[in-house]
């Protein structure tokens, strides 16, 4: 494993934070002495030991489940920060955090096309807070109507309109994993839907549902449209670098009511950062509460006044401001260069895939991945006997350090010659997935294909 440059990044921020309190008296913290130090260091020694017990999300050779390192800077940010704990709820809590926050949040919002327009925008502590402040406000503006998403949207709308006791219901999905656009306006026309759900990049393969075709009709049956780009946002940076569809659709991200995305996906950021941002800051309103306590030291906007979880960590905003002041959301930047690198992996497994001389593999039938997951069935004449060959390919696999995963795809997704052969009935089948979410993931490829390719020759049998 290469040295990690955060603890020497680390120890040259701190010693400067220090200096911003020199003129304080100082005091015994407690925590000094030789004795305490060194009892700290033996549950460290233990922690760190306890940690290995883990798959090595960091490395290239990990290319299984939505798990991406943060950036060096993110991280010596967020422990930096941790020297204070700042409290993003009120300003008295967090003040530089909190116009930090501000500020990372404009970037965000400037990447989707709303940097000279007002909006109402706050990070929070996940994806799903964020969703979920997000459907809260559609109910507030359309009580008891309904909530609808691609059968491919994340499960967390289906739950979180039961928290929210608003109506759910699920609209089909083509072969390509995109919300079918018939299949919703015929939802639509039934007169009750007052949220769509459209998902940028679904969370199971990464599809990119047709959001201006929804916009298209918003006029007509009068809906809110709230964007789920928890995985897919930053994509919005390199989407001249994707499939029609998907250029339309990230093109269009502007016209949303209402988008989420999470920092901690994509955007290089430690745990525990989601952010929502909506539109029209007119929705303001609903968040309007009275508190005795919070707010006395600013009349500036405190993100408690705008925020459905009152404290929230200021490290995740440190972080995520470092992050972006070291690589601006910007179409031809570094951060947008290192999204096109996963990407241009993701095309060639898929392409080495279809292409692979022994048949071994049933790539989407919908055609090439819209981001940078792909998924692949294997070939077999029962779906069991599929599944339970992506099941071995994916432990084989592990035992060469290479780390795929593992998901529930719909049958008819996948076709061809040997699928026909699928004569037992079976509705879902498990196939790989490989999320190539890390720069590095395109110079691994070679490396990454050798080592499935060897372990599928394993399993399957010799080559041909
Ligand atoms: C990950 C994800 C979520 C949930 O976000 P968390 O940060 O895990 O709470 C919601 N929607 C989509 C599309 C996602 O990919």
């Amino acid at each position: 494993m290469t040295s990690d440059p955060v603890p020497r990044l680390l120890a040259r921020a701190a010693q400067r934070l220090h200096e911003e309190f020199a003129d304080l008296p100082a005091f015994e913290s407690g925590y000094q002495t030789e004795l305490q130090l060194g009892a700290i260091e033996q549950v460290l020694d233990q922690a760190a030991q306890r940690l290995g017990d883990n798959y090595p999300y960091f490395h290239p050779l990990y290319a299984g489940q939505m798990l991406k390192p943060p950036h060096p800077v993110a991280r010596a940010a967020y422990a930096l920060a941790m020297s204070l704990n700042p409290n993003n709820h009120a300003r008295d809590g967090g003040r530089a955090s909190s116009v930090m926050e501000l500020e990372a949040v404009s970037g965000i919002a400037a990447m989707f096309g709303w940097g000279n327009s007002p909006y109402l925008g706050h990070l929070t502590s996940s994806g799903t807070l964020a969703n979920l402040e997000a459907l809260w406000i559609g109910g507030q503006i359309a009580p008891g109507r309904r909530i609808v998403g691609s059968e491919q949207a994340h499960y967390t709308h289906t739950r979180i309109s039961a928290v929210l006791k608003l109506p759910y219901a699920s609209i089909a999905a083509d072969n390509s994993g995109r919300m079918c656009f018939e299949a919703l306006e015929t939802e639509l026309r039934k007169g009750d839907v007052g949220t769509v759900v459209v998902t940028l990049g679904t969370t199971a393969i990464g599809a990119v549902d047709p959001l201006h075709q929804v916009v298209a009709l918003r006029e007509r049956y009068g809906f809110r449209i709230h964007v789920d780009a928890a995985y897919g946002g930053y994509f919005r940076l390199i989407s001249d670098a994707l499939d029609e569809n998907a250029r339309l659709a990230y093109a269009a991200i502007d016209q949303a009511d209402s988008i989420v995305v999470d920092p901690h996906k994509h955007g290089l950021q430690p745990y525990g950062c989601g952010c929502v941002l909506f539109r029209d800051p007119g929705v303001g309103k609903y968040y309007k509460h009275d508190s005795p306590y919070t707010y006395f030291t600013s009349k500036d906007l405190h993100l408690g006044e705008i925020s459905l979880e009152c404290s929230r960590a200021g490290a995740a905003a440190v972080a995520l401001w470092a992050t972006q002041q070291l690589l601006p959301l910007t179409v031809n930047g570094d951060f947008a260069q290192g999204l096109a690198r996963g990407r241009r992996a993701a095309l060639e497994l898929d392409r080495r895939l279809r292409q692979d001389r022994d048949h071994r593999f049933q790539p989407l039938l919908g055609g090439p991945p819209q981001l940078d997951i792909v998924v692949w069935m294997l070939n077999a004449y029962t779906p069991q006997k599929s599944s339970e060959l992506a099941q071995k390919i994916f432990a084989a696999c592990a035992t060469r350090n290479l780390h795929l995963a593992l998901v529930q795809l719909p049958q008819h997704w996948f076709s061809g010659a040997d699928a026909r052969a699928l004569t037992t009935p079976a509705e879902h089948i498990t196939c790989l997935r490989s999320v190539l979410m890390k720069p590095e993931h395109e110079e691994w490829l070679d490396r990454i294909w050798r080592q499935f390719d060897a372990a599928s020759r394993e399993v399957l049998g010799g080559s041909k």
